[in-house]
């Protein structure tokens, strides 16, 4: 097994100076189609929040739990470390320049089996500081907005509170969420962890889960002087997410804060923090506690999400801030678009066992014989997949479909000719007669 020491983060999603995104769709294909990871559901945790508030520190140690349990056989013993180790995965860093920006994905996707017994891939996802000076509005969103619809497991990073902000941020996935409600049946995103840090009022709500759960409910609670639209976010906060929980962690030391020449070791960081870690990262990453991440009702596999970060950062480019429904449009679309590769899949494997390179010449109407019987089966793939978007989208997207697969047949057809002229020349016969006329 590869070590944590040769993976890195990759850019997947970086800015660019009009305000617009870049996809490095190379990056991603050779993490998300490799073999042994393409078709397996994806659970995908992202740290999402302001710049300089620790959390690609934080992703570092999820780095070493899951190289430690997944990677590592037994999952016994400490995952936290030695004491005099340096913390290293995603850059993190003292200074107050930002030093990453857009979105970054671990570039080894970790295999796991969750206690259900199903195989999944884990995906950690980094992003550029959200809200701070140098990034326009467009930008932070933009950040926050994909990493809410990717992920299946929203951590939100926020400094010593949950402030009106905070959750203000939250509003325009609480408006999809209502639109996306009535198409999906169920609800559109899995899990919400508000992750306070530096948390200072430890007498009023203690560390961790139990004082979270406490201050979040206080948080969360409707009061009729609020502004009407807040009001809106907290109750349907609720609908929108399977589940919404909340952690306070301790101010980790004034070494990891100030010092300089801090590397990351246990030795220097506050003992309470630490134990605070060890309870905090089981309970998002041990297998008893792995989200799938799920959209209009099914789990996305890896290759899902390659076309839904496409459809995605492309509704996020090409509006100012695009509404709701727009992106419940991208969404139904990559979702068909899914349906269709997988379609595609099966069509393509099942005519490869009958015609494929190694194959013997058929006869022009057995292939198409053949031909329907895969095309059916291919139908008969997307058809039965449940998609967003209706009747009226899944017509378009089966007219391409079969439009596709004709194509692809014109080409097997074509190559199973060559197979007969081949075979025509290298019969000792033919060859003989087209030399003595
Ligand atoms: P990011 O920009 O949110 O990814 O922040 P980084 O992970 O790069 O960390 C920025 C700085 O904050 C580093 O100097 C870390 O040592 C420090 N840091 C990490 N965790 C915490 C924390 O919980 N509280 C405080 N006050 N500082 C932290
Ligand atoms: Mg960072």
């Amino acid at each position: 097994m590869a070590s944590l020491r040769s993976g890195t983060g990759v850019q997947v999603v970086t800015p660019s100076e009009d305000h617009t995104f870049l996809l490095d769709e190379d990056a991603l294909q050779k993490l998300l189609l490799q073999p042994d990871v393409k078709d397996r559901p994806v659970v995908l945790l992202s740290v999402a929040g302001a710049y300089r508030k620790g959390k690609s520190f934080l992703l570092d140690f999820f780095l070493r739990y899951l190289d430690h349990t997944y990677n590592n056989g037994d999952g016994g013993g400490e995952w936290l470390g030695t004491e005099d180790e340096a913390l290293k995965g995603f850059p993190w860093l003292g200074g107050s320049e930002r030093h990453t920006t857009g979105i970054h994905l671990w570039s080894q996707p970790f295999k796991a089996t969750t206690s259900s017994g199903e195989k999944v891939v884990i995906l950690l996802m980094d992003t550029q500081g959200t809200f701070d000076s140098n990034s326009t509005v467009k930008d932070n969103a933009t950040v926050f907005a994909l990493s809410t619809m990717l992920s299946s497991v929203l951590i939100y990073n926020l400094s010593q509170n949950i402030e009106e902000d905070d959750l203000q941020h939250l509003q325009l996935f609480t408006e999809y969420g209502r639109v996306a409600l009535d198409e999906i049946g169920g609800k559109p995103f899995q899990r919400l962890q508000f992750l306070v840090r530096d948390w200072s009022f430890a007498y009023d709500h203690p560390y961790g889960s139990v004082g979270g759960e406490q201050l979040l409910k206080k948080r969360l609670l409707v009061r009729e002087t609020q502004h009407e639209e807040l009001q809106k976010v907290r109750q349907d906060i609720a609908r929108c997410f399977e589940e919404v929980t909340c952690f306070l962690l301790p101010h980790p030391g004034l070494k990891v804060s100030t010092d300089p020449h801090f590397t990351g070791k246990l030795s220097d960081i506050d003992p309470e923090f630490k134990s605070c870690l060890k309870k905090l990262v089981p309970m998002l990453l041990a297998p008893e506690n792995l989200v799938p991440k799920q959209i209009g009702g099914q789990k996305v596999k890896a290759r899902d999400l390659l076309n839904y970060f496409k459809s995605y950062v492309d509704v996020f480019n090409s509006e100012e801030l695009p509404n709701p429904m727009t992106i419940l449009q991208a969404t139904a679309e990559a979702n068909n678009t899914s349906a269709s590769s997988e379609a595609r899949n099966v069509y393509e494997t099942l005519m490869e066992e009958i015609c494929g390179g190694t194959k013997p010449y058929l006869p022009p109407q057995v292939l198409e014989q053949e031909h329907h019987k895969c095309l059916n089966k291919a139908l008969h793939s997307f058809d039965s997949k449940k998609k967003m978007g209706g009747e009226e989208m899944a017509t378009k997207f089966k007219q391409l479909l079969v439009k596709d697969l004709e194509d692809l047949f014109d080409q097997l057809k074509a190559h199973n000719e060559s197979k007969n002229m081949y075979r025509m020349f290298s019969t000792p016969a033919v060859f003989a007669a087209l030399f003595l006329c």
